[in-house]
């Protein structure tokens, strides 16, 4: 595995209460430094789903997000490759989280002895045996380990919650313990909503920190949702206290990575941003460009605002005409060669290159987000930033 290490820089900001930080992220494998906060790249069976790799914008982070999920089908595939990045001749750095953020995880699918990955064709069984035989095939820079979180909003018992920790725990050492699969972990942080949980679950996690500090390299929070679609939609301001309470009792590890999976919609990733995450689930992406939606939010406060909206949708009869880019002035491929009524055109005759162009222009607009995300952080122009874009998505009401 890669040697990876991870440095953060605390901003000042005495405007706004908010644990936004910088971080660079420095792997042994690629010459370049990530930068943080930063958004995955979403791919899915090897590829980013509806673009060839050739055709991903330069803004975009080449950091591959690849959750188990995706994999376990491919697993006999992966057998004959000796990894999976020979499998799909992957060059870039590879996370690996256990669930897959645009798949809802149904309850009741774990045991003692496994959990469940919920894929588009259902539930699959993963013990402890196979996950570690799926993390050596698939040499992951760094990857989730195994967990149970199974814990619904205000259906989980006290005894569903200690399982939880229990099972959790036990999936936890059996990675630490296998010395083929024990670097560069993200531990996932379980315990649902319920505090006392938490508390207990961290407790654990922090005696284990001192003599595994080689080996952990962040945390994920987790637990908290059932993934899938719903989360576009999460209340984060209701789920705040979680974090926080449990970030201020890791205070001494400041260069621990947080992260959490979620689809993450644009106003979501400040407010993730301002509980100190540092990086994002890409699949947000792909979930809006399946459904042909194009991304038009201002997140320059040079771009000209050429629109009210925070995106649309191209699939609407209205465009059968556009003589314009899908978002005027965007410096996309898909905005500088193609207009309206020819990806309208092309989704209406199913034709794949209409997603192609439609995600092409997502991915720029929304790595570009991030871009300015983290030189407003540096600038200590985070507070006026973040006004901006929260005020898009809920005006007046949002500061
Ligand atoms: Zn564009």
């Amino acid at each position: 595995m890669a040697t990876i290490s991870f440095k953060t820089i605390p901003i000042n900001n005495s405007t706004v209460t908010s644990a936004a930080r910088l971080g660079e992220l420095a792997i042994s494998s690629i010459p370049k430094i990530i930068e943080t906060p930063a958004a995955m790249l979403y791919v899915r069976s090897g590829v980013v789903p509806d673009v060839t790799y050739d055709f991903v914008p330069d803004n975009v982070t080449r950091l591959l997000e690849i959750p188990l999920g995706s994999l376990v089908e491919s697993m006999n595939n992966l057998e004959n490759a000796e990894s999976y990045a020979n499998f799909a001749r992957l060059v870039d750095p590879i996370y690996c989280p256990f669930h897959d953020s645009l798949v809802e995880v149904r309850p009741g699918g774990n045991g003692n002895l496994f959990s469940s990955l919920w894929t588009k064709s259902g539930r699959k069984e993963l013990n402890i045996d196979r996950f570690k035989k799926l993390i050596q095939l698939v040499q992951p820079t760094m990857y989730e380990t195994m967990f149970d979180g199974d814990t619904p909003f205000d259906k989980t018992t006290d005894k569903r919650f200690t399982k939880d920790r229990e099972r959790s725990r036990r999936f936890l050492e059996h990675s630490l313990e296998n010395q083929a699969i024990s670097s560069n972990l993200i531990i996932p942080l379980v315990g649902g909503h319920d505090k006392r949980h938490r508390q207990l679950y961290l407790t654990e996690i922090l005696r284990l920190l001192p003599t595994y500090e080689k080996n952990i390299f962040g945390i994920s929070f987790e637990g908290i949702h059932a993934y899938g679609p719903s989360t576009e939609h999460i209340n984060l301001d209701a789920i705040k206290f979680v974090i926080e309470e449990t970030k201020s009792k890791l205070n001494e590890h400041p260069n621990l990575l947080y992260t959490m999976p979620l689809l993450w919609r644009p106003d979501n990733v400040i407010r993730g941003i301002d509980l100190g995450l540092d990086l994002f689930s890409g699949a947000y992406i792909p979930y809006i460009s399946d459904r042909f939606v194009i991304l038009t939010f201002q997140y320059n406060k040079d771009m000209p605002s050429t629109s009210t909206r925070t995106d649309y949708n191209i699939n609407a009869k209205e465009y059968f005409n556009g003589k314009q880019a899908l978002l005027t002035n965007c410096e996309c491929y898909a905005c500088k060669n193609y207009t309206q009524s020819y990806v309208y055109h092309l989704i209406q005759t199913k034709e794949l290159l209409g997603r192609t162009l439609i995600t092409i222009h997502n991915l720029y607009h929304y790595h570009g987000f991030f871009q300015e995300i983290r030189k407003n952080l540096r600038n200590n122009t985070w507070n006026e930033y973040r006004i901006m874009i929260l005020e898009q998505y809920a005006p007046s009401q949002q500061k």
